[in-house]
């Protein structure tokens, strides 16, 4: 607790200077901003002023939002701003919290956000925050809009990163820095470079968020016919051809599933390169039967495959599986195979959040997975202690063998504290859990809400009246994080809220969430959770002798051992989801290293003056050199006009003569003469240099984002079809980043390739009016 230690020495400084800020007037306060300001560009650093910061702030918190920040959150803010992940409990008011250190790290002029894990936190804290920092003299946006149905145009997201402090989610911020990064001109930049960053909500965005990379989709692929074939041929295998790994979810084809490929495919050596498609889609028609449930994991609703959503089971709308696993589920489930998009961008969460020179993050679950934190994002976690010591009574699991009188049992507790007046919350893990509590409390005649609109507004809503006496709301354990439960009059006399989970959590942490919704601030309150041996991740993550025990057994399990076991259970999927985390940053290394290359590129290609015309005609001379380089003969006066063709112009002027296709060196020069000549004309057509700087700029930038966009989609694609490869399992990482890397020095000699033909044989019209049109090759 020597990081405690060391923060209550500046809290102390802090509290000392609370007299001397409340004397001031509302105007001295504010006017503190610019004081401050004006010290960090005299070179006072951060940690100088954060004291008088922090003590102006909060004496400013107290006349705006009438919240004096108590000395606990004070600890939570210095943390922060350390750059570390405080670990502070729900309702311990941490947006109260981040606000100090967002005022502090904005004074310094350069890009100040908070990032939360929806839309509906975002508006909320981003409009209640804004009011603070209003008034000391600083701007606040909000980088979502507030309704599904509202437009952001690129306006507005420059306003919105132009404020001094934004409030946006993780999933935007990482689409925004992604799209930014396919604009053309300077002009379609709206983001200032990263500085500080604060996510709440920690362990929700950097850990049960970052299980894959967020992707932009781009154009529909060509239909591919091999969706149908390939679930009919795995539809023919036997068990031994194929080796299912569920806890890990994966799935391969054995050697003997190999031999039946290839002779299914007439195929010699499946895992040759031209086999790439064939092995992804039979391993996308594999993991479609063997890891994908359906009723579980999707639905099929009108001839639509349709997904659940993992915690509640909800239908989540327009949403698909990416790369072709949607498709190959069409397949399986023999319903219109619907259109498959290629991937045009994509960065991990990882990545993402590390490209932020300063980094921190809160949360009420976060210390159980401090060595990830530190691992993956450098963060480390400051335990912070709560405003009052926490009353809560954490009961131990209660086990029972089948799912029915685990339910049961659950209901009846709920019956017998609804008796009481407290209120509960019943946290399921299933939807249709929900709805069989749901009709067993209208059977006894108990009013209860059920969070099953996938609203997270209303959920918000809901959740905050569910400390009212008598209140019972069922609900699954996503629901309305974020959002505190306080106790209505007199029910902290009658103990508070009770809430009774049913079934197990899929981590520690989630059964922390849940558990933490009672008990909040000194509370009373206490939590329980009723969990069996068919429990859905028991099933999925216990061993094998559970699953037959709990078809046998009745009532409560009595043996320390079997609960043991099923605790067991909920490790094995914590392990399970980290894993995933990790290989998910491991395939993403190499896009991280090649994106950071692309993207420092195209910048300096936007920012670049003017095109420098000998450094065109060196790329030319690039292409022609590996054209003739690439020809073990000598090219036949056909093939070079062909090249011309290709790369040049579409109307030769002069053929090439016998004495230009005498040696190799003559072909050069020839093809030199002709692309100089070219260039030469396109310049002349585009009259001014104005134009001619930007048609370079615009076609060398196409060229970079169309081999780069492709580069993307197979390098997505490439992760499944190695993936398939585990029997060589210790080399999948090796392989994927050998192609990767491969396919990156492909695209880097068909850029050039692309550029040259871009701005060689595009076709430039001048109109009778003077406006240039191109024609694209
Ligand atoms: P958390 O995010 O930690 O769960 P919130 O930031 O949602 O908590 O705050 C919970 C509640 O506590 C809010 O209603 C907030 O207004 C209130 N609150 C926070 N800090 C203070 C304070 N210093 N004084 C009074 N109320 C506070
Ligand atoms: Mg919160």
């Amino acid at each position: 607790m020597n990081t405690i230690r060391s923060y209550k020495k500046i809290l102390k400084k802090i509290n000392k200077l609370g007299p001397e800020m409340r004397a001031m007037s509302n105007k001295e306060l504010s006017s503190l901003t610019e004081v401050f300001k004006e010290r960090l560009r005299k070179g006072e650093s951060l940690d100088k002023i954060m004291a008088e910061a922090y003590a102006a702030i909060r004496e400013a918190a107290s006349r705006v939002l009438n919240m004096y920040p108590r000395d606990v959150q004070i600890l939570g803010a210095i943390a922060l701003n350390q750059g570390k992940i405080a670990e502070m409990k729900t309702g311990e008011g941490k947006t109260l919290v981040a606000a100090m250190p967002l005022y502090l790290n904005a004074l310094t002029g350069r890009s100040t956000i908070l990032v939360t894990m929806n839309n509906y936190l975002a508006c909320r804290d981003g409009k209640q925050m804004g009011e603070l920092f209003g008034f000391m003299g600083l701007t606040t946006r909000v980088g979502v809009p507030e309704s599904a149905a509202d437009n952001f145009t690129l306006e507005d997201k420059k306003k919105a990163y132009a404020a001094d402090i934004l409030y946006t989610t993780n999933g935007n911020l990482g689409f925004d820095y992604l799209s930014e990064n396919l604009g053309a001109t300077k002009n379609d930049r709206f983001m200032r470079p990263f500085y500080y960053v604060i996510i709440d909500e920690a362990d929700s965005v950097l850990l049960d968020s970052a299980q894959m990379p967020l992707v932009i989709s781009g154009t529909p692929r060509v239909l591919s016919n091999l969706y149908d074939t390939a679930d009919f041929f795995v539809s023919t295998l036997k068990e031994e051809d194929y080796e299912l790994d569920l806890k890990a979810k994966k799935v391969y084809l054995t050697d003997s599933g190999i031999d039946k490929a290839q002779l299914f495919y007439a195929k010699e050596n499946l895992y040759a390169k031209e086999n790439f498609e064939l092995v992804r889609h039979i391993i996308l028609a594999l993991r479609a039967r063997m890891l994908f449930e359906p009723q579980r994991e999707y639905v099929v609703e009108d001839g639509q495959v349709k997904l659940l959503e993992g915690n509640s089971g909800r239908i989540i709308e327009n949403t698909k599986l990416r790369q072709g696993q949607h498709q190959a589920l069409e397949a399986r489930e023999h319903v219109k195979i619907t259109q498959e998009s290629r991937a045009m961008a994509s960065i991990t969460y990882q990545d993402l959040f590390n490209l932020f020179p300063k980094l921190a993050g809160m949360s009420g679950t976060a210390a159980d997975n401090t060595a990830e934190f530190i691992d993956t994002y450098g963060l480390d976690v400051v335990k912070i202690p709560t405003y009052k010591p926490v009353r809560r009574i954490d009961y131990e699991n209660i086990c029972y063998y089948n799912r029915e009188d685990q339910i049961e049992a659950a209901l009846s507790e709920t019956v017998r504290v609804h008796a009481l007046g407290r209120p509960v919350l019943v946290i399921t893990d299933a939807i249709d859990v929900c709805e069989q509590c749901s009709e067993r409390l209208l059977r006894d005649g108990i009013p209860h809400n059920v969070l099953n609109a996938y609203n997270v507004a209303k959920e918000a809503e809901i959740i905050k009246e569910a400390g009212q006496k008598g209140a019972v709301t069922i609900a699954t354990s996503v629901a309305g994080r974020g959002t505190d439960i306080r106790l209505g009059e007199g029910v902290d006399d009658l103990g508070g809220l009770a809430v009774i989970g049913i079934g197990m959590a899929g981590n520690l942490r989630s059964e922390k969430q849940a558990r933490g919704r009672a008990g909040r601030q000194g509370d009373n309150g206490t939590s329980v959770f009723y969990v069996s041996l068919e429990d859905q991740l028991v099933q999925d993550y216990g061993n094998e002798k559970l699953q037959k025990l709990a078809k046998i057994g009745h009532g409560r399990v009595k043996t320390r051992v079997l609960a043991r076991q099923v605790k067991r259970a909920q490790k094995n999927s914590e392990l399970s989801g980290r894993d995933g985390r990790i290989s998910t940053t491991n395939f993403a290394e190499s896009n991280k290293a090649q994106r950071t290359l692309i993207y420092s590129m195209r910048n300096d290609i936007i920012d670049m003056e003017k095109m420098d015309v000998e450094y065109l005609l060196g790329i030319q001379e690039h292409v022609i050199d590996r054209f003739l380089a690439q020809k073990k003969e000598m090219p036949t006066g056909a093939e070079v006009v062909r090249f011309i063709l290709d790369h040049i112009c579409y109307d030769i002027e002069s053929r090439p003569t016998e004495q230009d296709l005498c040696d190799k060196e003559n072909i050069k020069k020839y093809l030199m003469d002709v692309s100089k000549a070219r260039l030469e004309a396109q310049q002349k057509a585009l009259k001014n240099k104005g134009r001619i700087s930007y048609y370079f700029k615009m076609m060398t930038l196409k060229a970079l984002d169309e081999c780069w966009i492709e580069q993307v989609d197979y390098t997505q694609q490439l992760r499944l079809s190695v993936s398939g490869r585990a029997y060589a399992q210790r080399n999948v990482m090796y392989e994927f980043h050998k192609e990767s890397h491969n396919s990156f020095m492909r695209m880097i000699e068909n850029v050039k390739v692309k550029m040259m033909r871009n701005i060689l044989l595009g076709e430039i019209q001048e109109s009778k009016d003077g406006t240039i049109k191109v024609i694209n090759p």
